[in-house]
Order: structure tokens, then C-alpha cells, then sequence
């Protein structure tokens, strides 16, 4: 995580409150636990190393990159026994000693590399692009070098994009708040935890994200960006009401900025119902359908994922609702059998969200099967 609490007790001070060693910028809450940390905590002889380091986000940032880049090294080692680096062409890094990795969608021998070296192609490119003033796209096309392969072109996953978050942040760190690489670097931080299933450090950058936004004084577009990724990361982390909250946020947002007939704002529309669905309070969810599956199969029509999607979640909330109607049972059933049949033929019989739908077609189908055969004609 980034340090945003007390080094001694964990009260959070976001990203500039507190009180400061002198020396090294590590954060307390006060004196008391500056004086213990530097008397029991063993700060008298770390100090000067953070120090050195360039101060205790660096110093930190520098060790969980380390530690990130191992952990890669040693996930992918089976993956790329017996290669080497498409960019330094050893396969122990000269300098670091450290093993190769692969986390993209390169196949056979093409893709692996050295984090250290996917680190420095990324910081050239993307130096070149501010020291020339390239312009809002060429520097964009570069940035996509910290969080996606050069060669397939697919994002980075798991204990790679990781690495590459904390890489990222460590190189960029330093710079001003108003600089926006420096949330760039947050928010792929972020992103990096998350994929790497450490939702808790992730919902703490998210939240230095959010409040850093806040005293720069963000754009909308980039409030809802953050809030987006703070909505599931509550939601990996069960905390569902928080979850929920931020996505009614976001969807009002949307439709304020966007319109409703834009993807962002039908997406949004897609997660806050499916949140509603989530914790039983299916009425809610309906009247949000009602009013956004006719712009969805407006704006993506009748084949369109999202479209597809919300007429499951809509027929979910007629059939797991106790009080249905035998009419919103039958409703629910004609739903899924279109959907499922327009997935099948769109996305084939063995993917995931053809699955998905044949389920929910079975659950509706039983829920009607049960509610029109009376308990007492089990004789007949
Ligand atoms: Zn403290
Ligand atoms: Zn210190
Ligand atoms: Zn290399
Ligand atoms: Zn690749």
C-alpha cells in the first residue's frame, strides 16, 4: 500500500496530514508514536537508509516493488524456463539478478522479459513524450507501455501488472499533485493490487485517489473514473451497501454528464441494478430497467451485451421476487428463453455468459414450474 496512515498505529492521515520525521518524512500521528517508533520501533537505525532512499514513500515503494517483482519472478519461472528477455536477451537480468516474466497474451517463446526491462522501456518511451511535447495521444500511446504488452498488445494480469504497478508508482511518485501522472501512477497502482486480489491496499490507493482529486479539484469524468473503481473494490471486498452507494452515485453522474444514451451511463445503469438485485430490493432494480433496457437495445440493439445482460438481471428481479405474479413469472421465462437463444447464436454454446443465462432460464423455469402446480395435485 501506499503510506497514507500513522508508521506506529495505523491512524489515517491521507496523503499529507500528520507529523513528519525531519529527516526521513516518515508519518506519525504526533510525538508520542514518533518517539516510540524511533525507541522501540527501531526507526534509530532505519532512518538514515529511508533518508537516502529519498524519504518514506520512496523507500517503501522501492521494497514492495522489490518484493512484487519476486513474487512475479517466481509465479512465472515454470512459464519461462529456458528463455531469455526479448528486450535484453539474457535470462538473468545483468544487474538485478532477477528471473523472467510473462502476463500478457504472448505465446511460445514471444513476450518474456525482465520487469527491470519492461520498466525502463516504459520510462524512455514515456520521457520522451513529456521532454518533446508529443501531444495528448502520443504520450497516451506510450503511457499503455506501464500496463500493456508492446508486442500482443493485451493488457498485463495478475502478479505482473502488479510489479508494474508498483514500478510505475516508485518512478513517478515525486511528482507534484497537479501533475496528473502522478495519479496516473496511483490509479495503475490501483489497478495492479486489485488484479492481484489485495482488494484492502487497493481500496486505500483508491481512496488517496479520491481525496487527492478532491484537493486539486478533479473533473467530473475523472470523479467517476475513481468512484468506478472504488464501487468494485467494496464489492470484492463484500462490502456491498458501500458498493451500492458509490454505483447510485455513479449512475446519477453519468446520466448528468453523459445523457442516457451513452455505453458509460448504460453500463452504470447495468451495475447499480445488478447491486439493487444483489441485496433484495428488486423494485428498485425494476424501475431502473424499465426506464434503461429500451435505451440499451436502442443505442447496442437487441444483440448487445449490456442490452442482453439487463434483461437477465430484469428477469432475475421478476422471479426471485416472493410477490410475483404469475404474469411476471411467465414474463421472466419469455425473457430469458430470447436472451439465451440470441446469446447462444452471438457467443456460442460454451461461453461463459451463454452459461449464465441458460441458468437463470433454469431457475425461472422451476420457480413458475413450482408456483403453477399447486402442492395438492401431486395425486392427479
Ligand atoms: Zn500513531
Ligand atoms: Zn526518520
Ligand atoms: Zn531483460
Ligand atoms: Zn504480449
Amino acid at each position: 500500500m501506499i503510506l497514507t496512515q500513522c508508521a506506529v498505529c495505523a491512524t489515517d492521515l491521507g496523503l499529507t496530514l500528520g507529523k513528519k520525521c525531519g529527516r526521513c518524512s516518515t508519518r506519525y500521528c504526533g510525538p508520542e508514536c514518533q518517539k516510540k517508533h524511533w525507541e522501540e520501533g527501531g526507526h534509530d537505525k532505519l532512518c538514515k537508509k529511508i533518508k537516502k532512499a529519498g524519504g518514506a514513500e520512496q523507500y517503501n515503494a522501492n521494497q514492495k516493488y522489490a518484493e512484487a517483482v519476486a513474487v512475479a519472478a517466481e509465479k512465472c519461472a515454470e512459464d519461462t524456463k529456458g528463455q531469455t528477455c526479448y528486450i535484453c536477451t539474457q535470462a538473468l537480468h545483468w544487474k538485478t539478478k532477477e528471473g523472467l516474466v510473462r502476463g500478457c497474451s504472448c505465446r511460445g517463446t514471444a513476450g518474456v522479459a525482465h520487469v527491470s526491462c519492461l520498466v525502463e522501456q516504459a520510462k524512455i518511451l514515456v520521457a520522451e513524450a513529456e521532454e518533446n511535447n508529443l501531444g495528448h495521444d502520443a504520450f497516451n500511446a506510450r503511457w499503455r507501455r506501464w500496463c500493456s504488452c508492446s508486442l500482443c498488445e493485451q493488457e498485463y494480469h495478475g502478479v505482473v501488472k502488479c510489479a508494474l504497478g508498483w514500478a510505475c508508482w516508485k518512478t513517478y511518485l515525486g511528482r507534484p499533485e497537479t501533475d496528473e501522472v502522478q495519479g496516473m501512477a496511483m490509479s495503475l497502482l490501483g489497478s495492479g493490487l486489485f488484479f492481484a486480489y489485495n482488494y484492502e491496499d487497493a481500496l486505500l490507493v483508491y481512496e488517496a485517489i479520491l481525496s487527492m482529486l478532491r484537493r486539486v479539484g478533479p473533473s467530473e469524468e475523472q470523479l467517476l473514473v475513481v468512484q468506478s473503481h472504488l464501487a468494485s473494490t467494496y464489492r470484492a471486498l463484500g462490502r456491498n451497501e458501500e458498493a451500492l452507494q458509490m454505483d447510485r452515485d455513479i449512475y446519477s453522474g453519468r446520466l448528468r454528464l453523459n445523457g442516457e444514451g451513452n455505453g458509460h451511463t448504460l453500463l452504470a445503469a447495468n451495475n447499480y441494478a445488478s447491486g439493487l438485485v444483489d441485496l433484495r430490493r428488486l423494485e428498485e432494480a425494476k424501475s431502473v430497467l424499465r426506464k434503461m433496457i429500451p435505451v440499451a437495445r436502442r443505442v447496442f440493439g437487441d444483440t448487445g451485451r449490456l442490452t442482453l445482460t439487463m434483461r437477465k438481471i430484469y428477469a432475475r428481479a421478476l422471479y426471485e421476487d416472493a410477490g410475483a405474479t404469475l404474469d411476471d413469472l411467465r414474463e421472466a421465462v419469455t425473457t430469458l428463453v430470447e436472451t439465451e437463444r440470441i446469446v447462444r447464436r452471438v457467443m456460442g454454446g460454451a461461453h461463459p455468459t451463454t452459461t449464465a443465462h441458460e441458468a437463470a432460464l433454469q431457475e425461472a423455469r422451476a420457480v413458475l414450474a413450482a408456483r403453477e402446480t399447486p402442492p395438492t395435485s401431486n395425486n392427479a
